[in-house]
């Protein structure tokens, strides 16, 4: 989401939280929306399909976007089961966000490119 259009602008975060190990260097930290920071807290992961395997979240450090998520509409999808953890642990597609994504589309404010 652009900076721009967050009321809240964005944070830094830990990617893995200091409560499980995580240290405050740039390699650990990660600029995040106030939403989705939130809704992370200091879980480093969920659990995903029938058998409830563990998966750590999606890492912006070391990971590329397209590998864990595709936009389709306005609605961010999981490829991966990291994706699907970090999709629904962070919220992505709650409906609000969601109308926020296509207004922001049809000005063409997203997605960033
Ligand atoms: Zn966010």
């Amino acid at each position: 989401m652009p900076e721009a259009e967050l009321l809240a602008g964005c944070e830094v975060d830990h990617i893995i939280s200091r409560k499980h190990g995580g240290l405050t260097d740039s390699a650990n930290l990660a600029l995040s929306c106030e939403r989705c920071n939130r809704a992370k807290g200091t879980d480093v992961g969920s659990v995903v399909g029938p058998e409830q395997a563990f998966v750590r979240l999606f890492n912006p450090r070391i990971e590329e976007w397209s590998e864990h998520f595709q936009l389709t509409g306005a609605t961010v999808e999981s490829k991966t089961d990291i994706g699907e953890a970090t999709v629904r642990l962070l919220r992505f597609n709650s409906p609000d966000r969601v109308l926020q994504r296509q207004v922001l589309q049809q000005v063409g404010a997203y997605p960033i490119r």
